[in-house]
């Protein structure tokens, strides 16, 4: 084996240990978010801006399909809500 293998190895794991609370974070905000996503579906009004209520675009639906605001109003809100 190779000594290059085992210490980015241990890298990984040190790094996963830092990371492993923000990600517990992430994942339940992920999880709420999925949540609220489905309520909207549900409401029939899934790739409507919560907030603004402009269409979202295909484009950022495909790419996170749980979004339930438009970039501009996404980005409002991540800068109130940090
Ligand atoms: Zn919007």
């Amino acid at each position: 084996m190779s000594k290059g293998f085992g210490e980015s190895d241990f890298a990984q794991v040190q790094s996963e240990r830092a990371n492993s609370q923000s990600i517990r974070e992430v994942l339940e905000r992920d999880r709420e978010q999925a949540d609220h996503a489905r309520d909207r579906r549900a409401q029939g009004a899934f790739g409507v801006c919560e907030d603004c209520g402009r269409q979202i675009g295909d484009e950022r639906l495909a790419a996170l399909p749980d979004a339930t605001r438009c970039v501009a109003c996404q980005a409002a809100w991540e800068s109130t809500n940090r």
